[in-house]
């Protein structure tokens, strides 16, 4: 579908850690290929002056998601580690809201809406309606922000052409499951510029 980008729209990036591409701790395949969209449609918003967010995994030694903590995952995104950092080549402005989430030991945090500085409040402060979710990876993070911006009311435009799953059939099933609830799929071609 055709959209314009107006005022009320918002963009969130999420995860695109270096632990999440290609020599990463958690590496999703092509992960680092969600780089080059990203930073077009980031290159976007911010001519626009649109509010730009981008999300974290921020975790600590013993974070419960890790396997030595009975967790499903390698330890990933260590707070102040390399692999925490965003992808080299992401572009991100000076003006960004930066969240950062799973920070305490006992949290999971898939959603960027779960983290902190609070993702909801510096949406409403600039009176975002709809938001543009992109990032790593489609049925973990992107997923559950996703799915929280929905349950918070927000209309909600999944950049198909700008995640990357862990599993594809996973991801698959994700975007399915979001696009059934109301998402919106759209590519950067199908931006109104
Ligand atoms: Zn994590």
């Amino acid at each position: 579908m055709r959209a314009s980008i107006t005022g009320g729209d918002a963009l969130i990036v999420v995860d695109v850690q270096s632990d999440f591409t290609p020599g990463g701790a958690l590496a999703a395949p092509d992960g680092d290929k969600v780089v080059p969209p990203l930073n077009e449609y980031i290159t976007h918003f911010h001519r626009a002056e649109l509010p730009i967010a981008a999300s974290r995994d921020w975790h600590p030694e013993d974070h419960m998601s890790f396997e030595g903590e009975g967790g499903p995952w390698p330890p990933h995104c260590l707070q102040g580690s390399q692999g925490a950092e965003y992808h080299p080549d992401l572009e991100l402005p000076a003006d960004t809201h930066h969240v950062k989430k799973g920070r305490d030991a006992d949290e999971e945090d898939y959603s960027a809406f779960e983290g902190g500085p609070d993702l909801d409040a510096f949406l409403q402060d600039n009176d975002v309606e709809r938001v543009f979710v992109g990032g790593l990876t489609t049925e973990y993070c992107v997923k559950n922000t996703a799915q929280d911006a929905l349950d918070h009311g927000y209309d909600v435009f999944l950049l198909m052409d700008a995640f990357k799953p862990v599993d594809p059939d996973d991801g698959e099933q994700a975007i399915a499951h979001l696009l059934e609830q109301g998402a919106i799929g759209l590519t950067f071609d199908d931006l109104v510029l």
